[in-house]
């Protein structure tokens, strides 16, 4: 990898000072470090934030909401007893991210802010790789993991990161800390859709580093379901999380957002629309698993990702009610 300086910050002060221009964040690690070996990332200064205590820990329950700083490891998240009780969808989650060791080093700031996975991206092609005859060379050529929505775009990787999904089902929001302060957004409002190789897939500004998510209180029930190659510790091929309220039996708001199917966290408002009013039987939840998958668009090898989105999308909804009715 390239030479770099080091600055091991023991504040966030100190940290978004160190954060000037050519300068790279790490928590973990586990993303950046192979970023940088393989030269898709090159760095002047990597800012060091896990001995920053302020960026650790987790504070409040889940009748008053959650706030998760951005330094807490996964492996903390799933040790947090009122995040496995009630909030699943996100315990769920975390629980599948790659292995113990993996768990026990990354941060959910570093979850969030991951690069995307797509291989011409990691091959230093860029996240719209072209070639010098101007071919896209994702939708041309091996596609097979890229998204199924927004492929009449240029960004047509899959959003990588797995925690974004339950997080904006619950509704969480995300503080960003830098120069000019402090800043909260809806945690879908970190991403966005870049249209060149330029172009960063995150709405943070330099010198803004990721402070905390907050949770509101639980209400309702949630749930995540994943589908991936065998039990492998890799991403997910398709995920979903759902946030359902009730009115007696019947979901009275939802929402449900999906990974692996747009270069963003894809809400899908069609699935949400075919369950609200409706209680969540294996029917209704089918039906809301064929209206999220209308309107996609898969590319030349990714087709499966339709099937699998019914599927994901069903299961979520049963898993959410407690019906994990392939089990049986
Ligand atoms: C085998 C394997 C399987 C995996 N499976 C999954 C999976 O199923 N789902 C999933 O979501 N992920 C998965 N991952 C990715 C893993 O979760 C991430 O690599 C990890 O969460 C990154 O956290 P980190 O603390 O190590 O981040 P780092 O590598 O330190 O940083 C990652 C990026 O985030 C930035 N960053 C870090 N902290 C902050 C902050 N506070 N503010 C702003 N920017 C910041 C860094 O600058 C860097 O660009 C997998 C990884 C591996 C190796």
């Amino acid at each position: 990898m390239k030479a770099f300086e080091y600055v091991g910050a023991k504040s966030v002060d100190q940290a978004v000072k160190a954060l000037t221009s050519g300068s790279a964040a790490m928590a973990g690690g586990t993303d950046l470090i192979n970023r940088m070996k393989d030269y898709v990332t090159s760095p002047d200064r990597v800012v060091y934030l896990n001995d920053v205590k302020e960026l650790a820990g987790i504070s409040g329950d889940s009748g008053t909401g959650l706030t998760i700083l951005s330094g807490t490891r996964l492996s903390d998240l799933l040790a947090n007893d009122s995040i496995k009780k009630s909030y699943p969808a996100l315990w769920q989650t975390a629980s599948e991210v790659g292995t113990p060791q993996i768990r026990n080093m990354a941060t959910i700031g570093g979850n969030l802010m991951q690069h995307p996975r797509c291989w011409y991206y990691r091959s230093g092609f860029g996240l719209i790789p072209k070639s010098s005859d101007g071919k896209h060379m994702l939708r041309e050529g091996d596609n097979r993991y890229a998204s199924i929505f927004m492929t009449d775009g240029d960004a047509l990787y899959a959003h990588p990161s797995s925690l974004a999904i339950p997080l904006i089902a619950l509704g969480a929001k995300a503080t960003l800390i830098g120069p000019d302060g402090e800043r909260t957004m809806d945690v879908a409002e970190l991403y966005k859709v870049p249209t060149s190789n330029t172009e960063s897939p995150f709405a943070s500004r330099p010198g803004e580093i990721l402070k905390s998510v907050s949770v509101p209180a639980a209400a309702g029930k949630n749930g995540s379901f994943e589908a991936r190659h065998k039990q492998a510790h890799d991403w997910p091929l398709v995920m979903a999380s759902a946030s359902l309220t009730f009115s007696g039996d019947t979901v009275s708001d939802a929402r449900v957002v999906v990974y692996g199917v747009a270069p963003l966290p894809w809400r899908s408002k069609a699935a949400e629309e075919a369950i609200k009013g409706k209680s969540v039987t294996l029917d209704s939840a089918r039906a809301a698993g064929s209206a999220a998958a209308e309107g996609a668009k898969p590319l030349s090898m990714n087709g499966y990702k339709v099937a699998m989105l019914k599927t994901v999308i069903t299961r979520t909804l049963c898993v959410t009610v407690g019906n994990r009715y392939w089990e049986v």
